[in-house]
């Protein structure tokens, strides 16, 4: 556990809840979920005796037929609900436990900065070795960090922070490079709804319909806006889902049966519920990257998500100085770039998914002005 810290996020965003707790009004521009306006589930029409249960270990089996139904609608490869999908408590738990799976000693993943900050964790908990490539470099020259210990590419599209969604022509040229070295694709689609118009969002589960190398994992968390549920999945070939749900089993036996259960008959409800407001929330981040483009401060390229990754400029401070000043001083929570890779540390990320816009130019205007003053 020495070489695991606390999720750096998750730690300013205790810090938060604490603040507030003591009446500090604090300017959350750090929370990794856009809050949306979705109805008190209602259990009428529910069997909820069976529902307070474990249910199936792979997840209930409505819950899965409809996802396998919702890729497959979406991006075409068919999907088997039974063999080649499992319900999970979270994505977190999908991704760690195909690290589990699939690791061994000494492996190595590679990742790309900025990574999703507990990848990293994720693979020295399973005994592996992340390897991080710096922001600067191509994905096309990706092939010189593979060695002979190299298990898994990981890859989160679209990229929180970044918001970048990856081109057809990265994800062949990824799909080609674990074919040729016998790598496993692990690739995170949590935010895959959160795109702006116009852009295209292929899934790694197109290039890949046998899922002869990869793993493709999802979550209700952001894209349904209900990330308390805790429910996230995976889509794998069935070696690998097989090896998986041993772990489920184990660790936490099912997902949660009644929220499953739920989101199962409710599915399209919530699909035509949250969709809209998925929509404003990415043009929440345009009009954002808008005022910080006024306000000087460059952000790396992306066009999805809720989150902006903003350069420190010429700030002296590292991004966890600049963080905790700004929360301190000014009252705004921010996550520091640090917890997305060593190459990241001049930046910070900027959540615009839960602030009013209004609040939201008051933090890009504090932002500024720490810049200025450090
Ligand atoms: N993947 C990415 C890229 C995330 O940003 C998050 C949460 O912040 C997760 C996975 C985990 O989501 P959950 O465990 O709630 O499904």
């Amino acid at each position: 556990m020495s070489s695991i810290d606390q999720a750096i996020s998750i730690k300013y965003n205790n810090l938060v809840y604490e603040l507030k707790a003591t009446g500090h009004d604090i300017i959350t521009l750090s929370l990794g979920e856009a809050f949306f306006d979705i109805p008190a589930p209602d259990f009428s029409g529910f069997d909820v005796a069976e529902l307070h249960h474990y249910s199936h270990s792979r997840g209930v089996p409505e819950l899965r037929r409809r996802l396998a139904k919702y890729y497959e609608d979406r991006f075409g490869p068919s999907v088997d609900p039974d063999q080649e999908m499992i319900i999970t408590a979270g994505s977190k738990a999908a991704i760690y436990m195909t690290l589990l799976a699939v690791l061994e000693p000494g492996d190595e993943v590679i990742m790309t900065e900025p990574f999703w900050l507990s990848y990293p964790a994720h693979v020295r908990l399973c005994r592996g070795e992340p390897v991080m490539v710096a922001h600067q470099e191509s994905l096309f020259d990706l092939e010189r960090h593979i060695t002979a210990r190299t298990r898994v590419i990981i890859i989160n599209n679209p990229n929180n922070p970044t918001g970048k969604v990856y081109t057809a022509a990265e994800l062949d040229h990824l799909h080609a490079l674990a074919t040729r070295h016998g790598l496993l694709l692990l690739v995170d689609e949590a935010y895959n709804e959160f795109v702006a118009p116009g852009t295209a969002f292929v899934s790694a589960a197109v290039g890949d319909p046998e899922r002869l190398h990869t793993v493709t994992v999802n979550s209700m968390s952001k894209n349904f806006g209900i990330s308390g549920w805790r429910i996230g999945y995976l889509i794998a070939h069935r070696r690998i889902v097989d090896e998986v749900l041993k772990l489920n089993q184990h660790l936490v036996t099912c997902a949660p049966t009644i929220l499953a259960g739920y989101l199962a008959g409710h599915f399209d409800e919530l699909i035509s519920r949250t969709r809209p407001q998925i929509q404003q929330a990415v043009a929440m981040r345009d009009t954002a990257a808008g005022w910080l483009a006024d306000a000087g401060i460059e952000t790396l390229p992306g066009e999805a998500t809720f989150y902006l990754f903003g350069s420190l400029g010429e700030s002296s401070l590292n991004s966890d100085a600049f963080a905790t000043r700004l929360l301190r001083e000014r009252g705004v929570c921010v996550v520091p770039g640090i917890a997305y890779g060593e190459s990241c540390d001049r930046h910070i990320r900027i959540s615009v998914g839960t602030e009013s816009p209004e609040r939201t130019r008051r933090g890009i205007a504090a932002i500024r002005s720490l810049i200025d003053a450090t």
